[in-house]
């Protein structure tokens, strides 16, 4: 007798390929715990944004995908406890992510308003980096709760770093520095898409690469974080990382022996 309940859309799979992905958890605790402690590791957070934010001018949320403490803490210790179920879509929607946006300024330059009194003292540096610290944390407690009641990555639809790799991806666009460094996921034979759609089961942003792919079959979405896991799992093995330039020498012609190599039909 078949099951009246239904398989669910997202699939749990490997995220942490390298490791800093697997392990960069710890330096999240290190500086939202830690730092409570020795306040003088919150200041570990400025060269973080501001590397962030460098490479997002050239490889867009890259970081996010790759480097991002938090992500590791996310997809390496929560994702097994999370109910992973859809994002809802007020997270994603322009209004929630520059509220989120505004809030968090307003609360950093608020609360370092509150430090002022220590300016020229010995004391100022351990001020300011309870205040990162206590940022830190912050991400780790709000993004922890809905990483494990929703989908792992659900505080990555809005976080304030993330809104702020998207606006200098934009700006390296504009500014044409990232031709070289800008690798899409691509897919390399569209002829042999199934349409199974693994690649948004399985996605952490719960973005739909092979419905979306433009320009020479690449994949446009500026929130890819650009971490892989779609071309980890996609059954024909078709997807992988480019820049604009290498995707227009692709030739996506009906190469079918490819089929020979087809994930579906090969032993795991
Ligand atoms: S996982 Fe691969 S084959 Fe399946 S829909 Fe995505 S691109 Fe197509
Ligand atoms: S589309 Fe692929 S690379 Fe981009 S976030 Fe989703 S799984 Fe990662």
């Amino acid at each position: 007798m078949q099951s009246s309940k239904t398989a669910p859309f997202y699939i749990k799979t490997k995220r942490t390929f390298t490791g800093i992905r697997a392990y960069g958890w710890i330096l999240t605790l290190l500086v939202g715990v830690g730092g409570q402690f020795f306040p003088v590791l919150g200041l570990l957070v400025p060269p973080i944004m501001l590397t962030l934010i460098g490479m997002s001018t050239l490889k867009g949320k890259y970081w996010c995908g790759n480097y991002c403490p938090h992500g590791s803490f996310f997809d390496s210790l929560l994702q097994p406890v999370s109910r992973n179920i859809k994002i809802p879509s007020l997270f994603a929607s322009r209004f929630f992510i520059s509220a989120v946006l505004i809030f968090f300024m307003y609360n950093l330059a608020r609360r370092f308003t509150t430090i002022t009194g220590a300016a020229g003292t010995a004391d100022l540096l351990n001020q300011a980096g309870l205040v990162f610290s206590t940022t830190y944390l912050m991400v780790l407690l709000v993004g922890g709760l809905l990483a494990v009641t929703i989908s792992p990555r659900t505080w990555c639809r809005f976080c304030p770093m993330g809104t702020f790799q998207f606006i200098f991806y934009k700006l390296g666009k504009v500014i044409k520095v990232n031709k070289k460094s800008d690798r899409k996921i691509t897919s390399v034979q569209p002829a042999l898409c199934r349409s199974c759609g693994k690649c948004a089961r399985v996605c952490p942003l719960q973005l739909s690469p092979y419905t979306s792919f433009g320009n020479n079959n690449q994949f446009e979405d500026e929130n890819c974080i650009r971490c892989n896991t779609c071309i980890r799992n996609c059954p024909p093995g078709i997807l992988q990382p480019a820049t604009a330039k290498e995707a227009e020498k692709l030739e996506p012609g009906a190469a079918l022996e490819s089929f020979s190599e087809d994930r579906f039909t090969q032993p795991r």
